[in-house]
Formats: C-alpha cells, sequence, structure tokens
C-alpha cells in the first residue's frame, strides 16, 4: 500500500442492502470498495483485488463467514478480516476473533460505528504492511550485499544467511534453523558468535579465520565483524556475523613476504663477505692504514652491518609471519632465557655506563614457545632499553608468575614514547624521529617482531611510557601446564 494510493476493502455479505449500505459509507472515507456475496465469491476478489481489510459476515450461503477466513489466512497472513454478526452469534464472533479476525461489528450497526472500527483495524494494518516493507527491504539490501551476513537466534541457529555467505561458505542447502557450526565450518566463528551470545565479547569485536568447507580449493581467510542484537529490555536475543573474504590480500601478503625474503637472503650473505672484508682492512691486514682511511672504513663498516641486520630483521619477520620459526619447545626455561638475553645486552649498557638491574623470581611458570623467538624477543626490548636511555640511564628487567602467567618487565628511565605513537612504533619499519633518536641506527623491525612473537606464543604484549620519563615494556605469557 502506498501512501498515496487509498485503501482497498472487500465487502462480503449475503444482504445487497448492508453491501450497499457498508459501500457508501466507506467511499465517503476515501477509501476503495469492492464486493462479494458468499464466501467463495470474497477467496476469488481477495486473489483478484489484493484488499487491505476484508468485512466479512459470518453466515452466508456457499461458503460461511469462518470458513472463507481460514481459507484466506493461509494464503495472507497479514490480510486483516472484520466480522459482522448479528446479535443472536456473537459467540461465534469471539470464535471468528480466535481464528485470526482482527475486530468485529454486531449488526445492527450505525456509519459511525463501521467509521470507528475500520479506522482502528487500518491503522494496525498500516503498522504491519510498514514493517513487512521494512522487513523486505532489508532482506533485498543484505542479499545485494558482497559481504557475508549471517543472524543466528539466542541458541546460535541460524536465522538469516546472505547468498554471498552461502558461497564463501560453498554452502548450497537451506540454512533456516540449523546450527551455525553445520554451516559454518570454522570453530573461531562458533566460538565469537558463543562470545556474542553469552555478552562476554565487546559489542563490534572482529576476528580473523579461516574456513576450509568441505568442498576442495584453496581455504578461505576470513574477517569477521560480530555483534549482539538486543530486544527492548536490552536482552542479547541473537547475533550478528559480517563476512569479508580477505583472502586475496592475505594472498598478497604472502607473495610480499617471500619476495622480502628472498632479497634479504639473497643480499645477506654477499654483504657478510663485505664486511668481512672490510674488518681485515681495519685490522691492517692489508697494509696499514692511517687515520682518515681507519675513518671512512669504519664509516662503511657500520652501514654494512646496518643493512646485514636489516636483512636479518626481514628474514625473522618474515619467517614469523609464515609460521616457519621451528617447533616450539614445551617446557621452555623461562629464566635462562632472560639471563642469556641479559647477557647478549650487558655489554652495550655498560658501555653506556647504565645500570642493568635483573629482578627473576623463583617459580617462573614454563612456556610453550620457540627458544630463539623468545629470546629475541627480550634481546630486542633489552636493546632498545639501551638504546633509548640516555648514558646513564637505568634498566631493569623484572620477571614473576602470575596465575600461571609468566609476567616480564623491560623497564627503562630513558626518552618516553609520545602517546601518540605508541601504537605506531608496533609497524613495520616505524621509527620515531626526534632530536634524542635521530644518531639512533635501527631498522623499525623489532617491536614488530616482538609483537608477532608473543601472540604467536598466545602471550600479551603492554607499554606504558612518558616522554622524558621512560617506558616500561610488559610481556605476559601463559604457562605451558
Ligand atoms: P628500531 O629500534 O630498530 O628503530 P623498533 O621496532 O625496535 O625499531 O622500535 C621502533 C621505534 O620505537 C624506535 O625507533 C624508537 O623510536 C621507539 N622505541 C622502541 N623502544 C623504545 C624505548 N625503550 N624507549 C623509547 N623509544 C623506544
Amino acid at each position: 500500500m502506498s501512501p498515496d494510493s487509498p485503501n482497498r476493502i472487500l465487502v462480503v455479505d449475503d444482504e445487497e442492502r448492508i453491501r450497499t449500505a457498508v459501500r457508501r459509507v466507506l467511499e465517503s472515507m476515501g477509501m476503495e470498495v469492492f464486493d462479494a456475496a458468499n464466501g467463495r465469491e470474497g477467496l476469488e476478489a481477495i486473489a483478484a483485488h489484493r484488499p487491505d481489510l476484508v468485512l466479512v459476515d459470518l453466515m452466508m450461503p456457499v461458503m460461511d463467514g469462518m470458513e472463507m477466513i481460514g481459507q484466506a489466512r493461509r494464503q495472507h497472513a497479514t490480510l486483516a478480516f472484520v466480522v459482522i454478526t448479528g446479535y443472536a452469534t456473537l459467540e461465534k464472533a469471539v470464535e471468528a476473533m480466535k481464528q485470526g479476525a482482527d475486530d468485529f461489528l454486531a449488526k445492527p450497526f450505525k456509519p459511525q460505528e463501521l467509521r470507528l472500527v475500520i479506522e482502528r483495524v487500518l491503522k494496525r494494518v498500516a503498522t504491519l504492511q510498514d514493517m513487512a516493507i521494512e522487513r523486505s527491504r532489508t532482506r533485498v539490501l543484505i542479499e545485494a550485499m558482497s559481504n557475508g551476513v549471517l543472524v543466528v537466534d539466542d541458541q546460535a541457529r541460524i536465522v538469516l544467511m546472505n547468498s554471498a555467505l552461502a558461497k564463501l561458505a560453498k554452502y548450497s542447502g537451506e540454512a533456516y534453523g540449523l546450527d551455525l557450526s553445520e554451516v559454518i565450518d570454522c570453530v573461531d566463528v562458533a566460538e565469537a558468535m558463543g562470545q556474542v551470545l553469552s555478552g562476554k565479547a565487546a559489542d563490534g569485536q572482529v576476528i580473523q579465520c579461516t574456513m576450509k568447507g568441505d568442498t576442495p580449493g584453496e581455504p578461505v581467510h576470513l574477517q569477521v565483524r560480530c555483534g549482539p542484537f538486543r530486544d527492548i529490555r536490552g536482552n542479547t536475543v541473537g547475533a550478528l556475523a559480517v563476512f569479508d573474504d580477505i583472502t586475496p590480500i592475505q594472498r598478497l601478503d604472502e607473495l610480499k613476504s617471500e619476495y622480502v625474503s628472498t632479497v634479504a637472503h639473497e643480499i645477506a650473505s654477499p654483504l657478510s663477505s663485505v664486511l668481512s672484508q672490510l674488518q681485515n682492512l681495519a685490522q691492517g691486514l692489508a697494509g696499514g692504514l692511517n687515520e682518515r682511511q681507519a675513518h671512512i672504513v669504519e664509516r662503511a663498516r657500520g652501514r654494512i652491518q646496518g643493512i646485514i641486520n636489516l636483512s636479518k630483521d626481514l628474514l625473522d619477520l618474515s619467517k614469523i609471519e609464515a609460521g616457519v620459526m621451528g617447533d616450539p619447545d614445551e617446557q621452555l626455561d623461562l629464566a635462562a632465557i632472560l639471563e642469556e638475553s641479559v647477557d647478549i645486552i650487558r655489554p652495550a649498557a655498560e658501555q653506556k655506563d647504565q645500570t642493568l638491574t635483573v629482578n627473576i623470581s623463583g617459580g617462573l611458570p614454563h612456556i610453550k614457545a620457540v627458544a630463539r623467538e623468545i629470546q629475541e624477543v627480550f634481546v630486542n626490548l633489552l636493546s632498545n632499553a639501551v638504546r633509548y636511555s640516555p648514558s646513564g640511564g637505568a634498566i631493569e628487567l623484572s620477571a614473576i608468575a602470575d596465575d600461571n602467567e609468566a609476567v616480564v618487565r623491560v623497564k627503562d628511565n630513558g626518552f618516553g614514547i609520545p602517546a601518540d605513537e605508541q601504537d605506531k612504533i608496533f609497524e613495520r619499519f616505524y621509527r620515531i624521529k626526534d632530536a634524542n633518536t635521530r644518531e639512533i641506527v635501527g631498522t623499525g623491525l623489532g617491536l614488530p617482531i616482538v609483537k608477532r612473537v608473543v601472540e604467536a606464543s598466545g602471550g600479551r604484549l603492554e607499554l606504558n611510557s612518558r616522554p622524558g620519563k621512560g617506558s616500561t615494556f610488559t610481556v605476559r605469557l601463559p604457562g605451558s601446564n
């Protein structure tokens, strides 16, 4: 029903006198009126004219009003019915209401009573029709989206799944009413939706997962955004998930990593040999150098070392991203690794007259991780603490056990990191360039490596820092038992 078109009313009554009288009243209200003399004709008129409301007498020959309502309801769920009845059949009117009639009029009725009932029911019809239009609009919109969309009820049963998702999930049957896990072959999605439904997840949480599907072909990498929807009391009554296919981006990222690691690998060995030649020169193995020559060789050596470090970091990062760093040790002795990391960094701290305090409490949980990776984490953090603190600074490494978690802090009283850069320093190649750090050589890859290793080991990395005061990096690693 468009807002401008008149309402269509069908009057079904075997008494022509009533049909004419009702028609007159309704037409004076600006409505379009059709009529029929019995239930059967009424059904035909409903099919032909698609009225908004049917005014129907109960007692009629051929097919009575009750039977007509019953049959029409099955095909036209939103059609409204007003029953006309004589005094003697009030009970029947009540029964008709139970069968789905919306209201009734007792004969004889006045034009004003007819108007009131019709207006009241049409108001409800308009609301229902608005809701039906809204629903259909939403359905078309969801169907037209290139993202996959999934709606589940509070029991994680599928209420709606658009065709984009059916294609992603390689699912061709009817999904309505099925359990989410029967259609989406991805435990992470089921888990995330479960958390949303139980109110444990933040609204709009985003997860990444891989969906394999039953059919052969490349696995599909997905980014999924989930959120709850609630009733007017705020109770969660279901959850919605929007799926983004990030397979092409992932593939591109893999190609880029492969490319970077090939280049890094290829340049590392010739550069190492250049470095050793320069070392030979510096040591005078090719004849003594004067001061100026020695200075030039030293500078060249420093630059070559910088590129070797960069290629090593690039290789490490691409290996970590590709998940090929090696098999994790199930019972890694964290305290031993921390001691070794401190030993590696101590000479650099001493060179800058910095104090390096170590407090490792006993009883740290064993962790499950790759030893070399974990050592790289703490060597990187300690090396940063040394490099980004002035001479004479104080650096502290502490480790405690907290609820089957090992909590390691690397604290310095150095330059600190401005708040708006605290996220960016974990991005590849990001380096802060200010008066304090301009001269410090680095690759901008240390912290991205640290973050990825910590997260791949199931841990978390936190940063607390204030410019001019210092920084504390906290690493939390779950115990393996
Ligand atoms: P690199 O040290 O090679 O530049 P990182 O990824 O390890 O790369 O660090 C990125 C940037 O973060 C550094 O350039 C530095 O500006 C800042 N940073 C890292 N650790 C600290 C720290 N402990 N104190 C102050 N700034 C730091």
